[in-house]
């Protein structure tokens, strides 16, 4: 590998000066050597997964990762750096011990993994099991179930559909996947590249889309409790063989919590549900040992600088940034160990290279996205004004750009532009040195469902990068595989080095990013 980079660069100081001043060819060239040739960001990722993984919202785990990394960030000499509280009522919750199995009518080992949020048992418990399907329409639910619960496990929801594995779990954007994305003009439509993609306003309709679709099952939690059920049991299914508990939302401490609620996979899901059609009685025994508790201290977001060395320029700020907070379930590696361990590595090589980018740097990390970006939102309301009013504070004006990276390990392979065409021809000028990598597909399409919807919504410039999907979709996604084995080091490598390129020129640039018009 250090060969591939080191042709690279050698051709790249070669032929690549005509289009670029000298000291922009000689700054690259820096950021190329220390990206490259002494990268660091697989070693990072490594911390916030092995050592520091999971971080889920509100822990003490979360705390400490977050010490680890303004620590780090503080010893390559990032010149400020400090935390900013986001929310007071998130409560944390850790899982000390759990099991769960199926002894009659016989013994199967259920793969399970508990949703976040949900209250410990009573030590180890037994119980019949009965299959309620639909639990939408709680006054339904009522009628058929009340009076039939107490001391029952609960399985929810349909048999997940077979999946014979024809296709393959990992990929990468085909040229044509790729091109089709790049066609695409305004308006645009929702993007092929990916699930994360469309034109909601996630932040204007953040009461409909976040609270509304995080409360939907309360009801049904709370009517399980009055009638005694002793736990739940449901799966999402991603792939054969995957736990997938995320989607429980009862992080804040007036928000109702379930029963103990276990993820399985859809194999322990489908043979218990056929055990249910053939009118055979499956026994579960379960334990959950769980905490729950209230500090917010624990809630912070995580900012560094850079300061900016012109005098005037210094006031305006590139912003990077990545959510810092994962799901529970594994190491948190994919989601988003890869995308903060790839921004804070943008800050290393920016100080290693001694280079003095003349706008400020800030890079934010971000707690909370994963119960719709609390962090992000709570920061920019602080910094920018108010969500659903009109009036701006004056800092919003001096963000030149916003860069975010969670899509998980993939490689960069563009950004989307989101629906700001006047970025393009500057974000091709300044990915021309890197064409050879393929990182310089740049789609009108706008994507959402991360923290840079929340700069968009403040009119604020803000990207987030195009990436291989790889397995994430399919695997790693808020799931119990979300593990260091899914992150590839040469792609991350290239994030690193590509962003800390684009970050520093639009930190040079004469004029700030040009705004959507
Ligand atoms: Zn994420």
């Amino acid at each position: 590998m250090k060969a591939f980079f080191t042709l690279f660069i050698a051709a790249f100081l070669f032929f690549g000066c005509s289009a670029f001043s000298q000291t922009k060819s000689q700054a690259l060239s820096k950021i190329n050597t220390e990206g490259f040739q002494r990268s660091q960001v697989m070693q990072l990722i490594g911390d916030l997964s092995d050592v520091y993984g999971p971080r889920l919202t509100g822990t003490d785990q979360y705390l400490t990762a977050a010490q680890w990394a303004k620590k780090t960030l503080e010893n390559w000499g990032v010149d400020k750096v400090y935390f900013e509280n986001y929310c007071d009522d998130c409560m944390g919750w850790e899982v000390k011990s759990f099991n769960v199995e199926m002894i009659e009518p016989a013994y199967m080992k259920i793969h399970a993994y508990p949703y976040a949020w949900t209250e410990s048992s009573n030590g180890v418990q037994i119980g019949d099991m009965v299959w309620i399907e639909n639990y939408g329409d709680i006054e339904a639910v009522k009628k058929q179930w009340a009076g039939k619960l107490e001391g029952k496990t609960v399985l929810i929801g349909s048999v997940p559909k077979q999946n014979m594995l024809f296709d393959p779990l990992s990929t990468r954007f085909t040229k044509e996947e790729i091109e089709g994305a790049k066609k695409d003009i305004l308006p645009a439509s929702p993007s092929p590249l990916g699930p994360t993609s469309g034109n909601v306003d996630l932040v204007a309709n953040k009461d409909v889309v976040f609270e509304k679709g995080m409360r939907k099952n309360d009801a049904f939690y709370a009517f399980l409790k009055e009638e005694g059920a002793l736990s739940i049991l449901g799966t999402t299914p991603l792939s054969p063989g995957i736990v997938h508990p995320s989607g429980t939302y009862s992080f804040r401490e007036s928000h109702i919590k379930s029963v103990p609620y276990f993820a399985i996979s859809p194999e322990s899901f489908g043979k218990l549900k056929r055990l249910v059609d053939r009118s055979i009685q499956p026994k579960i025994k379960f334990h959950l040992d769980s905490e729950l508790y209230l500090k917010p201290k624990n809630n912070v977001n995580i900012i560094g600088e850079i300061t900016g060395s012109d005098p005037v320029l210094k006031d305006e700020v590139v912003m990077i940034g990545a959510h810092f907070d994962t799901w529970h379930p594994a190491s948190g590696a994919t989601d988003n160990g890869a995308g903060t361990g790839v921004m804070m590595e943008v800050m290393r090589i920016i100080k290693a290279t001694g280079l003095k980018p003349k706008r400020t740097i800030r890079i934010a990390l971000w707690g909370g996205e994963e119960q719709g970006f609390l962090g992000s939102l709570a920061y920019a309301e602080d910094h920018y004004g108010k969500v659903g009013e009109t009036s701006r504070k004056k800092e919003v004006e001096k963000i030149s750009a916003y860069l975010n990276m969670d899509n998980g390990a993939g490689k960069m392979r563009g950004i989307y532009l989101q629906g700001n065409e006047g970025v393009r021809p500057i974000f091709e000028e300044m990915l021309t040195p890197y064409k050879h990598l393929d990182v310089d597909n740049l789609s009108i399409q706008n994507t959402n469902y991360t923290d840079h919807d929340v700069f968009d919504y403040y009119k604020i410039p803000g990207f987030q990068i195009i990436q291989d999907m790889l397995n994430y979709f399919t695997v790693t996604h808020h799931t119990n595989l979300d593990a260091l084995e899914y992150v590839p080091e040469r792609d991350v490598m290239i994030n690193a080095t590509v962003i800390a390129a684009l970050v520093y020129q639009i930190a040079e640039r004469e004029e700030m990013m040009p705004r959507e018009e």
